[in-house]
């Protein structure tokens, strides 16, 4: 019998009312494991109104306050570490020791987020004029809401949330309806560590929900990371209803590799990126672009005899090294572009499709595929396939493998081996790609700093987590004050009241 799961409203779990729900699946068996409801309108503007009531006691602590909070929720996430992430993985189906990673690389961005008092101080000029002091300061935009992707369920929620709530936000989550139930745990922790109950409020749905949090003018902000087709339509439909958007969308991340490289140390970092968690990354690396045929030749064959010996297997097994799909959905997707690359003419040097678990049969597993002699133009290149697949598409020169990063539609990361800084240093400034790894396969950037992808990898102006996050869920107010010199000068009578009808500047 599959578990009914809620939303999580006002501090607790609360049932849907709309009758509608989708299935929440077990990857390894294959089978529904939970129901999850799928809210409507009405459902979305009532939790929108518990969210800006909590509000405004929230945006009423002080910032150390806040931060106190945050770094209790750090403390039980953290005591719950394990349990946290094998609820994780039996609804996404990576591997244990992944969904752990899923969930610190969240907690980095609330450690972040606990210098918020340093970080929502504002700017100040003193006598930007005779007597004239300039200040700004940072407020809350109120309710902010975030739509989230099912490969990071814990991470990111907690990089929208973190600094949205350090703020002064009260935050709506939006989790993917595949996997909701970390976030909806990670809801229930934060009101254990001293949240107001209503300012992290979970509403599960669908596209119905996502178009009702659009057009309710009282969320101020949405955040939104996902494939780029939803990216586009939530960043255009904001954008006509005057609400703040940022939309991160997906991604083909290269891999160029010189000649120079050490190629043993390429193919382990590559299969690693390429096939950890199933290639369901944004930041996974799909294309490995060796410059020039000896160096091909030589690191396709490392690269294959390590997929060969990959171990697929459930995410709760130490022994596998990447488990199943999310979904039968993903499956065919993934098989259709295996099929695709053939029909284009790629050379298929490791064939995964067709693999069964033995005693897991109606599990979501992919077997791992390698293409080489991929070309620009195939759709196989072209496009995301978000699984198992790593495509070898070869160089004759370092120019050539520049340009197939660089001229490619998805502008989210990028890598290059070499051991000569020359070109390093070369490929970092002329690459047209928002993150770059040099000899780091992928390069997913620290909490302090910002992520964000180019080209139509994002929507938008303001990077993930890091400084952009602070200015991207406050509002600036910019205060010019002058004091009249009444009490000290006026008993001489010496004011000049000056000349109120001209532009004031700062001769
Ligand atoms: P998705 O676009 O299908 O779903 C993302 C969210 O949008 C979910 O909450 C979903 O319920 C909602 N949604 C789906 N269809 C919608 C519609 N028609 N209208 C409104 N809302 C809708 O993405 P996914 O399959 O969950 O995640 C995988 C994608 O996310 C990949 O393309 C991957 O590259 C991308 N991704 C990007 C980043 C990044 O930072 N750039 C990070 C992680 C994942």
């Amino acid at each position: 019998m599959a578990v009914e799961l809620s939303h999580f409203v006002g501090g607790k779990r609360v049932p849907g009312e709309s009758g509608d729900f989708a299935d929440v699946l077990d990857p390894v068996g294959g089978t529904v494991a939970a129901r999850v409801p799928l809210a409507n309108a009405r459902e979305v503007s009532a939790i929108v109104s518990d969210a800006e009531r909590a509000q405004q006691e929230w945006a009423a602590f002080n910032p150390q306050r806040r931060a106190r909070v945050l770094m209790r929720f750090l403390q039980l996430v953290q005591d719950e570490m394990d349990s946290l992430a094998r609820l994780l993985s039996s609804e996404h189906g990576k591997t244990v020791a992944d969904a752990k990673g899923d969930i610190q690389r969240g907690l980095e961005v609330v450690e972040f987020a606990v210098g918020i008092p340093h970080l929502l101080k504002g700017e100040y000029t003193e006598s930007a004029g005779p007597g004239i002091d300039v200040y700004s300061m940072r407020q809350p935009l109120g309710v902010v809401a975030g739509i989230t992707p099912f490969n990071f369920p814990a991470m990111i929620p907690l990089w929208q949330a973190a600094p949205a709530l350090a703020c002064g936000n009260s935050f709506v989550l939006k989790p993917s309806e595949r996997d909701p139930s970390v976030p909806l745990r990670l809801a229930e922790l934060f009101v254990e560590a001293g949240l107001p109950p209503g300012v992290f409020d979970v509403v599960n749905g669908d596209k119905t929900a996502v178009d009702a949090l659009l057009a309710d003018e009282r969320v101020r902000a949405v955040g939104f990371v996902g494939s780029t087709p939803i990216a586009q339509y939530i960043y255009e439909t904001a954008a006509r209803n005057g609400t703040r958007a940022q939309c991160f969308g997906g991604a083909k991340n290269h891999a160029v590799v010189m000649p120079d490289a050490d190629l043993d140390e390429v193919a382990d970092a590559v299969v690693g990126a390429g096939y950890g968690s199933a290639g369901e990354r944004c930041m996974a690396i799909s294309v490995v672009v060796p410059v020039g045929e000896a160096t091909a030749d030589a690191l396709v064959e490392k690269i294959a005899e390590r997929v060969r010996g990959l171990t697929i297997g459930p995410g709760d097994d130490a022994a596998s090294d990447y488990g199943p799909l999310v979904g039968p959905d993903a499956v065919d997707r993934v098989n259709g572009y295996v099929d695709l690359g053939v029909e284009e003419g790629a050379e298929l040097v490791v064939d995964g499709r067709g693999f069964t678990l033995p005693g897991h049969e109606n599990g979501y597993f992919v077997g791992p595929s390698l293409f080489d002699r991929v070309t620009p133009e195939m759709r196989i290149h072209r496009e995301e396939i978000f699984g198992p697949v790593l495509l070898v598409a070869r160089a004759a020169n370092y120019e050539e493998a520049l340009r197939l990063p660089s001229e490619h539609e998805y502008g989210n990361g990028v890598a290059i081996f070499t051991r000569d800084g020359d070109t390093a240093r070369d490929f970092t400034a002329r690459v047209n790609v928002g993150m770059v790894g040099v000899n780091v396969p992928i390069p997913v950037p620290i909490a302090y700093h910002t992520f964000g992808g180019w080209k139509r990898s994002v929507f938008g102006d303001l990077n993930q987590h890091g400084p952009d996050s602070i200015r991207f869920y406050t509002k600036t107010k910019t205060v010019t004050q002058r004091w009249p010199a009444g009490l000290r000068e006026a008993a001489d009578g010496a004011v000049d009241r000056g000349d109120h009808f001209v532009i004031p500047t700062m001769k």
